[in-house]
């Protein structure tokens, strides 16, 4: 099943300069919540490399691939994930397609929980759940397996970054659709700025990296 979410783009209307010059200011003081301000979230924060202007002008996109490549920085990541989901009863983990899904799979092995992919459509084999919704330019579809969670089951979201909410806006809204209790929304890094967590009421939503 197919139906569209209405909601608007949110750096669609400051346009790329704005958004660009928005993003470059806020690369320059990043921070972290007062009860997250420890040496390893400095840390961390320092390891995101931004590159400038991909995939397209305007954009800079927080690369977190010198995180993964380190060891002690990629356990530190996931330890974070681990911290926050402590003592929770949890079923699913649910990661969203690409970079959800590294960060999303360790936490659910390490919780031994059930670990579900939300994908980009027409990747998955079996029959799915759809959704569409907007993005900056145009339109974008993801998909789950119809039988990838149970009626009650207890989930929580995983990505690496929260930008203006519209991906994980849309695959909580799957969540909820097959029965599963969103619990919480996680992200590595959320870009503040652009009020990603806005779309995801009146679900919880938890960012460690704030820029
Ligand atoms: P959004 O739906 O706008 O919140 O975008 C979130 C998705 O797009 C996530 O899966 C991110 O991996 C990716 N994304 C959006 N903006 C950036 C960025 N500046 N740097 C890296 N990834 C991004």
């Amino acid at each position: 099943m197919y139906w569209r979410m209405m909601h608007s783009v949110s750096i669609g209307h400051m346009g790329p300069t704005a958004y660009a010059f928005r993003l470059a200011k806020q690369r320059l003081r990043p921070y972290s919540p007062a009860f997250m301000a420890t040496d390893q979230i400095q840390i961390l924060l320092q390891a995101v490399r931004d590159v400038p202007d991909f995939p397209k002008p305007g954009i800079i996109f927080k690369d977190i691939t010198t995180l993964l490549s380190d060891a002690k920085l990629f356990k530190s990541v996931i330890d974070t994930f681990l911290d926050a989901n402590k003592g929770r009863k949890i079923d699913k983990i649910v990661g969203i397609d690409a970079r959800g899904f590294i960060f999303g799979a360790a936490v659910a092995y390490q919780l031994g929980v059930g670990f579900i992919p939300v994908r980009k459509k027409g990747k998955l084999p079996y029959k799915t759940e759809s959704i569409g919704y907007s993005l900056e330019y145009g339109e974008a579809v993801i998909e789950m397996h119809v039988d990838a969670i149970a009626k009650g089951e207890k989930v929580v979201l995983i990505d690496d970054l929260l930008a203006t909410g519209g991906t994980a806006a849309a695959a909580a809204h799957l969540i909820e659709k097959m029965g599963g209790e969103l619990i919480e929304a996680q992200f590595l890094i959320e870009l503040e700025f652009l009020n990603g967590r806005e779309r995801l009421m009146p679900f919880p939503v938890r960012s460690f990296l704030k820029y």
